[in-house]
């Protein structure tokens, strides 16, 4: 059993069906429960349609920020201090649609830019997004800055289509990336031929995972905060190529560099999420990727899809079950009360 059971709400401004809300949404939620002193609070001061939700005043994001959430981002450092929460202000670092839009987005390899993703070799993408994260560390001391969408954007079904990555969906070949793919390995950065040879393939997709490892040496070493990293490790949605293809998240790699990961326990397959902790192999994957990971780092969870009373009970039974330091629920509005009594 856990040394420890710590509880959080965690709230999803990056969910597509929360685009109209603001963080006050949160906030109000948490103020009328009254989760336990030491739990934790996960909240998205950004989300991935490019909004800001803090006072920041770094020139790049000078159109994207929202006043309405000043409030909201007050209040939970006014909680934090009070209730001794852990508190964390989400950032999504690469997927932001405003700034993808305005030419930092990722290029596929028909050539097209995304308009989602930005790339992490581009060096405006590291310098803007760094400048940021130092503002919101100076604005939220003692708050740690978790780190979501820090990743390759993962589009293909699960488990319903061909494995491999569509060349419409391969990411990067913007000039940046193949332009540092060539000077490290010391041949051209060319979709045919990571298709054709497996050493190229295998080039191509460490070259991903070290331009992420880079980008996140740089934010740990000149951001003055706790910096917490997301992994979505989801066993079955990932069960063919993993973290490494998918993602470019080299675990073992990024352990090194994070001392605390916040890892999401959910699944867009059948049975829905979150997925019991029985005995079947996908349970069981994802028992042994927590292991390893929680022998070099700190863990939390990040249950998900918890909407009636049954998947409460099935996310809070796994919870219990999975040696996590803080397990966040990220919950419908509805589902605050139910959880709370069981909390309390
Ligand atoms: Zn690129």
């Amino acid at each position: 059993m856990p040394a420890s059971r710590r509880y959080g709400l965690a709230w999803h401004a990056h969910r597509d069906n929360v685009a109209g809300k603001t963080i006050d949404d949160f906030v109000m939620m948490t103020a009328s429960m009254a989760m336990p002193k030491g739990g934790g609070m996960l909240i998205d001061v950004k989300d991935v349609s490019g909004r800001v939700f803090f006072p920041a005043t770094t020139p790049a994001f000078a159109g994207q920020i929202e006043p309405d959430g000043y409030g909201g981002f007050s209040e939970a450092l006014h909680y934090r201090s009070v209730h001794g929460y852990d508190l964390f202000l989400g950032v999504p670092v690469l997927h932001d649609t405003v700034r993808a839009r305005g030419g930092l987005g990722m290029v596929n390899a028909f050539g097209h830019r995304d308009d989602t993703y930005m790339c992490p070799a581009n060096p405006r993408v590291r310098i803007e997004t760094i400048a940021l994260l130092q503002e919101l560390a100076a604005l939220a001391p003692g708050a740690k800055i978790f780190l979501p969408f820090f990743r390759y954007p993962y589009r293909r079904a699960p488990r319903t289509t061909a494995q491999g990555i569509p060349k419409h969906q391969a990411y990067c070949f913007c000039e940046h990336c193949r332009e540092g793919f060539s000077g490290r390995f010391e041949y051209p950065l060319i979709w045919e031929r990571t298709t054709r040879e497996p050493q190229a393939f295998h080039d191509w997709i460490a070259w991903r995972c070290e331009t992420i490892e880079v980008f996140a040496r740089e934010i740990v070493k000149q951001v003055p905060a706790e910096i917490v990293l997301e992994v979505d490790l989801c066993p079955k949605r990932h069960y063919f190529d993993g973290v490494f293809i998918d993602n470019g998240h080299n675990i073992h790699a990024l352990a090194e560099i994070f001392r605390t990961f916040v890892v999401h326990v959910f699944d867009r397959s059948d049975p829905f999420a979150p997925v019991e902790h029985a005995s079947d192999m996908a349970s069981d994957l994802m028992t042994v990727a927590l292991g390893r990971l929680r022998s070099k780092a700190k863990v939390h969870l990040l249950l998900w899809g918890i909407t009636n009373e049954a998947t409460l009970e099935r996310a809070y039974a796994y919870a219990d079950a999975a040696e996590a330091d803080i397990r966040f629920f990220v919950l419908d509005a509805e589902m605050v009360e139910a959880l709370a009594r069981r909390v309390g």
